[in-house]
């Protein structure tokens, strides 16, 4: 099995099952030492564990150019999402895995390749060494750009098709403020602006995730500080003050925009030696919060 969300939670279904297996999954990275936070929506569906550590967001918050704010409910009076910390949600599914006799984790493995015939998989250490690992059940849960699907994409009658949308996301921290949240904390926050917008999301931290939405040749428009300081004014000034200039002019630049890509395939599997699964099957786009909530589902049921 290859890496988190999703694959972390079909290891624990998996290994769940009576009849049971010998787990290994695999990760390209240590988990465990990942500290930066990405928030995600997550619609309440049966996950005690997650649902307490989430927080409920009733409404959205619209803010206009002006700063003015207006709540948008998500449904009735006492319905709501939730705002899950995603590093705190895979420290949970993995000390779930590790519980169990027939389950090993193995950070900082990347795939390269595998084979349909055998099931015989290569792995890149991060050493430069390569491992090789047998399995007689591959299941791929190796995101968007899976490395497993390239196998798929060699067969014939293999359906697929991709679509990058022009936009790009970049993610911003908020602070806390005087070690409060620096904004109204139950809600979904969000800048509508046209073609672009932005959103922020509470973390237990009392941070907010704010993120970016923005066609790229937009965001390649903004080339120094001072044009990140300015595009805030025009369009988001009440966030200026509550993420901070230099915060602002120094974060804009540590990453570049990321792209967005929908993923459709079929089939799901090769024979009984392999499975896609999750964004490695069927990538959304994130503005419907729903390619979290789609992994889980699946396996409810
Ligand atoms: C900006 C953004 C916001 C989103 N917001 C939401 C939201 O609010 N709610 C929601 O429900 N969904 C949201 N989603 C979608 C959600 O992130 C995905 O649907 C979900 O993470 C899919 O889980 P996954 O395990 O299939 O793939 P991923 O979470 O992408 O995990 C795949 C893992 O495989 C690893 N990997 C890749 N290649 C290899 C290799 N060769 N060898 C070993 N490991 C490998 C990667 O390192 C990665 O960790 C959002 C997505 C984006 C991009």
């Amino acid at each position: 099995i290859m890496a988190p969300f999703f694959g972390n939670l079909s290891s624990a279904f998996l290994v769940w099952r009576p009849d049971g297996y010998e787990v290994l999954i695999y990760f390209i990275v240590n988990l465990l030492k990942i500290t930066t936070y990405k928030s995600y929506t997550f619609v309440p569906i049966c996950f005690s564990q997650i649902v307490s550590k989430g927080i409920p967001m009733h409404a959205r918050m619209i803010h206009s150019p002006s700063g003015r704010q207006s709540q948008l409910p998500y449904g009735t009076k006492g319905q709501y999402i939730l705002s899950v910390d995603r590093a705190n949600l895979n420290k949970e599914l993995l000390t779930e895995a590790e519980t169990y006799a027939n389950t090993k984790l193995n950070f900082n493995h990347k795939l390269q390749d595998w084979s349909t015939e055998t099931g015989l998989m290569t792995f890149a250490r991060l050493d430069g060494s390569k491992a090789q690992v047998q399995a007689d059940l591959i299941v791929g849960c190796d995101g968007a750009f899976s490395a497993v699907r390239k196998q798929f994409l060699r067969r014939t009658r293999f359906n697929y098709s991709q679509t990058y949308i022009p936009h790009g996301y970049m993610e911003l921290t908020m602070p806390p403020n005087n070690g409060e949240f620096a904004m109204k904390p139950n809600y979904l926050h969000i800048w509508p602006r046209n073609t672009f917008m932005m959103i922020a999301l509470p973390n237990l931290d009392k941070t907010f995730t704010c993120t970016l939405f923005m066609p790229f040749e937009d965001f390649e428009k903004i080339t120094t500080g001072d044009k990140v300081i300015e595009f805030f004014q025009n369009y988001f000034p009440d966030a200026i003050p509550l993420i901070g200039v230099d915060a602002l002019k120094r974060d804009y630049f540590r990453l570049p925009a990321q792209a967005m890509v929908s993923v459709k395939c079929s089939p799901y599997h090769i024979d009984d030696k392999c499975v896609l699964m999750g964004d490695a099957a069927h990538a959304v786009v994130p503005f419907y919060g729903q390619g979290m909530n789609a992994v889980s589902k699946i396996h409810l049921y």
